[in-house]
């Protein structure tokens, strides 16, 4: 764990969000599914927006998706990415539904640099699979692999 790393902020977990967490933790990637009429949906929230139930389950998912779109942040950054940059932002789409939309960073390995995948090499619709990098004790960031597609 580098200390740019420790300094970049956490994700705030709460008890709707801490299935979430609990499950990469796990090396598992979870979306929250409705148990009434079947809709997945993420960020984590209580009811669905579809039906309004707040009966769900912690679906697993593939942890395969696509890049749905990208870019390359500009300063002002938040100092503990400053010497990063420049790198960047991808949100993938799941593959298990295109209304599943995560926001990460694209990298070469596990633990590596968000700044080790050269942007122009980003390609809109290429094929990644999700990984995790343990951050905390109790966190462990989904990020995003490229694979053969
Ligand atoms: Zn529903």
């Amino acid at each position: 764990m580098g200390e740019m790393v420790a300094a970049a902020p956490l994700p705030k977990i709460d008890s709707v969000t801490a299935p979430f967490w609990e499950a990469t933790l796990r090396g598992e990637l979870r979306m929250q599914a409705c148990t009434s009429c079947g809709r997945l949906r993420f960020p984590p929230r209580p009811m669905c927006p579809n039906c309004q139930s707040l009966e769900h389950e912690w679906r697993l998912m593939s942890g395969r998706g696509t890049v749905w779109s990208f870019v390359v942040p500009h300063p002002p950054l938040l100092p503990a990415f400053m010497p990063l940059a420049p790198f960047n932002v991808v949100v993938v789409e799941l593959d298990e539904d295109a209304t599943l939309r995560m926001v990460g960073n694209l990298v070469a390995s596990p633990d590596g640099p968000i700044n080790e995948v050269d942007p122009a090499t980003i390609e809109i619709g290429q094929p990644v699979r999700v990984v995790f990098q343990r951050v905390a004790d109790d966190v462990a960031l989904p990020r995003w692999i490229a694979v053969a597609s």
